[in-house]
């Protein structure tokens, strides 16, 4: 069987066409800095193969094409046609109060999840583009929709509720969600794979364009960064984290911005792209800071520092902590800023 694994990130997207049961990798890849220019990395594991190619990405649509052209190339692919792929599995972030499960795609779920969107505007209509490019180019295809959210339903209501009139709660289900659930359950899985029964309670970290940490005890989750959207939590790529709630009214009612506005600024204009001023990528601020640009300098400082500050609270909600985990782009390649957020909480006793 022959599965196609699709995760449709911020400004990423990463694939795989796998087989579920052995688990054999035929082609994975990813589609970066979609949005800005556009990079597909392409790797055959049985070739010990890696392509690469710059293509123009203006939108998840162009990288879902060029993955797929990927895929059946006829010197480079490792699938004759389309009709070899059994099914796809797209990663959804929001699966809001409907969804604690995976379910297969249909007109219903589409629909579901673009209702979603709102509450993760950058993640489900990417995941969405996705989805429409897949049932174009494979209509009738089997496709299985995994939400981000699930693994968040172990979270005490003293950690998911918010403290604000409890009607909103009843009405509209505004609460925590979390984000990145396959993510974390996943760090959690290979954590314990690794550690076996020295894993106890786990601090998960997933640092990429979008980021956040989740408090993991023996495999249920106890409380995670992000919120009633993606947007809570750590400093992201373009995303402001966790910030006064009052500025968004501030910025409405004294700044003269309109929703959508403070909405974007929020969501695309904030994070390290803002504070550095040139890129929300976090190589690209590296390579400047280096040179002494003290903007890029600030926003790594400001990054590692509110990671550092998370990660406290994480470790609080698990009375302690005894493994860490790492990954995402920044996680698993930037020992630099792993360094400097750890260094903060070197007094408990972290290396
Ligand atoms: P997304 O949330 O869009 O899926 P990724 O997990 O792909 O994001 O992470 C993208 C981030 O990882 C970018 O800020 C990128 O600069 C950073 N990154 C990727 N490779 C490296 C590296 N070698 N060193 C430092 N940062 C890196």
């Amino acid at each position: 069987m022959k599965v196609l694994v699709i995760n449709a990130g911020s400004s990423s997207l990463k694939y795989q066409l796998m087989d579920p049961a052995t688990r054999e990798v035929f082609a994975k890849g990813l589609c970066e800095r979609i949005g800005i220019d556009g990079r597909l990395t392409h790797k055959v594991p049985a070739k010990d193969a890696k392509y690469e190619f710059e293509i123009p990405m203006p939108t998840h649509s162009e990288a879902i094409q060029a993955v797929l052209n990927a895929l059946v190339d006829k010197d480079n692919g490792v699938i004759g046609s389309m009709q070899e792929i059994d099914a796809v599995g797209h990663r959804i972030v929001q699966g809001g109060k409907y969804f604690d499960r995976s379910v297969l795609i249909d007109d219903d779920v589409v629909a579901k999840i673009d209702e979603l969107a709102e509450l993760a505007p950058l993640h489900n209509k990417a995941a969405l583009m996705g989805i429409e490019a897949c049932r174009e180019q494979m209509p009738g295809k089997p496709m299985v929709a995994v939400f981000d959210t699930s693994f968040f339903q172990t979270i005490p209501p003293k950690a998911y509720m918010y403290p604000l009139p409890y009607e909103l709660y009843e009405k509209h289900a505004i609460r925590k969600y979390g984000a990145h659930g396959t993510s974390h359950r996943y760090e959690w899985m290979m954590a314990k794979e690794i550690l076996g029964s020295r894993c106890h309670r786990l601090l998960s970290c997933h640092l990429g364009n979008g980021a956040s940490l989740a408090a993991i005890e023996d495999g249920v989750c106890r409380d995670t960064t992000m919120g009633l959207t993606p947007l809570d939590g750590l400093m992201m790529g373009t995303r402001c984290g966790s910030i006064d709630p009052a500025t968004v009214c501030y910025l409405q009612r004294e700044g003269g911005y309109s929703y959508q506005e403070v909405d974007d600024m929020m969501n695309k204009q904030s994070g390290l792209l803002a504070i550095s001023g040139i890129s929300n990528d976090a190589r690209d601020i590296r390579t400047r800071a280096s040179e002494g640009d003290e903007r890029c300098l600030l926003a790594f400082d400001m990054f590692a520092y509110k990671a550092m500050q998370q990660a406290g609270s994480m470790i609080a909600s698990m009375a302690g902590v005894d493994t860490i985990t790492f990954t995402a782009g920044i996680g698993e390649n930037s020992a630099e800023l792993r360094e400097l957020i750890f260094d903060g909480l070197a007094h408990m006793g972290m290396i």
